[in-house]
């Protein structure tokens, strides 16, 4: 792009926290022009069967809600957003009974 007023190449310029492209003769191309920079929130979607078959789970001394087994597998799951408490999955040992708990 090129200055409507004296020629010269524009350059982007940080004006006031926006990006415009402005000239050495004082010329400011607004509107338009401005750079929009948009930050994209990806979101992490994690399955719970995922994690069910990992044989690196550590392993706590939990007694299992069904079947009461000392030691049960548990990891956790940031399930919504990064606001929110992680949500704590366990699973038996012996009888791989799978249930999740909120803090
Ligand atoms: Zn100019
Ligand atoms: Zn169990």
């Amino acid at each position: 792009m090129f200055c409507p007023k004296c020629g010269s190449i524009l350059m982007p310029k940080n004006i006031g926290g926006k990006r415009v492209l402005g000239c050495s003769c004082g010329y400011k191309a607004e509107g338009d022009v401005t750079i929009k920079e948009e930050v994209k929130h990806v979101k992490k979607e994690v399955h719970v069967l995922e994690n069910e078959n990992d044989p690196t789970l550590p392993l706590a001394d939990y007694a299992c809600k069904k079947c009461g087994h000392p030691k049960c597998f548990f990891w956790e799951l940031q399930t919504r957003s990064a606001d929110e408490a992680p949500t704590r999955f366990y699973k038996c040992e012996k009888c791989k009974h799978t249930w999740r708990e909120y803090k």
